[in-house]
């Protein structure tokens, strides 16, 4: 009997939506002192070229480890972020900390390194974010070419005026601007031609199903051949197989970055990476399964 009510109460839509809600407000409380107490962390995903096998960048990621509730996911809590404001905050930290970071490395010798940082929708449509990222660059003394800045095609489009008037700004201080899960969103293409976008980066639902699904092997060309038409570079997103990089090799996209390759790792381990690039495995591919 007893076991028939906990059947039922963990069915029950009322309770789920208790303990959901419970769980938000938890979340939304800590996340108050997340970044006082140094919970959040970026992790670094290196994007790697193609042509040369090299790492070329990496894309910052957050993590946020709270000490009793473990590691919480960014896409559980940006939006949550969101709600609070404190978006701001954290999103300013992440900016600084990469782009500091980032100098780091092009001091270490690593001077052709770009750091892509994702930004939120708030962060984007709050005015004064070419300023911002003046400063940011300015106190962190990294050129503006090495930082790209990622925003969603939803992001952009939500009113399309705003955002190209944003994305020249930044792209007349020198900094790449990258449209991110590209093909999610509204996918109305005619606007790239109006944006100012260095790089489409196709979004992992495609790329997971190049090798099985004809669909997305179509759609994922197509974005390919229409990034090399508009002179775009094109990043695809969530490579996991040596199958899909073969692929993607096939037929030209410029850069590629997935777990098949490198998970998101630490500062330091980033740092070991590139040294061992610049070193002695000048020539090499960067990653450990490289395909003969
Ligand atoms: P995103 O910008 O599209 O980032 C790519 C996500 O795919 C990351 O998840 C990354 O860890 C994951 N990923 C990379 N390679 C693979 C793969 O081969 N297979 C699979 N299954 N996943 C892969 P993550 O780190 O959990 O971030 C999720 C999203 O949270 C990001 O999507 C981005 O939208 C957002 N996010 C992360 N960091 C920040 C941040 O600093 N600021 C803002 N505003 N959003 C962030
Ligand atoms: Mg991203
Ligand atoms: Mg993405
Ligand atoms: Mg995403």
């Amino acid at each position: 009997k007893d076991h028939g009510r906990d059947n039922y109460a963990f069915y029950d839509p009322d309770l789920h939506q208790n303990r959901r809600s419970s769980r938000h407000s938890t979340l939304e409380r800590a996340l108050h002192h997340a970044l006082d107490d140094n919970q959040l962390v970026l992790l670094y995903q290196p994007q790697i070229d193609l042509e040369s096998g090299q790492i070329r960048g990496v894309e910052a990621l957050l993590r946020w480890h709270h000490p009793e509730l473990g590691t919480i996911s960014p896409t559980e809590f940006i939006p949550l972020a969101e709600e609070t404001g404190l978006i701001h905050a954290i999103s300013d930290w992440v900016l600084r900390t990469a782009c500091a970071q980032n100098s780091a490395w092009h001091r270490q010798g690593h001077t052709t390194m770009r750091m892509a940082v994702n930004l939120s929708a708030q962060q984007f449509s709050k005015p004064g974010l070419d300023q911002l990222v003046h400063e940011v660059l300015l106190d962190t003394g990294l050129a503006p070419r090495w930082l790209e800045l990622e925003l969603t095609e939803t992001i952009a489009l939500r009113d399309i005026d705003a955002a190209i008037s944003t994305l020249k700004a930044l792209k007349s201080m020198g900094v790449r601007i990258a449209i991110d899960d590209f093909g999610t969103g509204y996918s109305s293409l005619s606007y790239l031609k109006h944006f100012p976008v260095h790089s489409i980066k196709i979004d992992r639902s495609f790329i997971n199903g190049i090798t099985t699904n004809s669909s997305d092997a179509a759609i994922t060309r197509a974005v390919i051949a229409m990034a090399q038409n508009l002179g775009v570079r094109v990043v695809a997103e969530g490579v996991e197989s040596e199958k899909q990089l073969i692929f993607l090799r096939t037929y030209q996209c410029h850069e590629v970055q997935g777990y098949y390759f490198f998970r998101p790792l630490p500062e330091k381990s980033i740092t070991q990476l590139l040294q061992r690039q610049s070193e002695k495995h000048a020539d090499s591919p960067a990653w450990r399964n490289p395909v003969p």
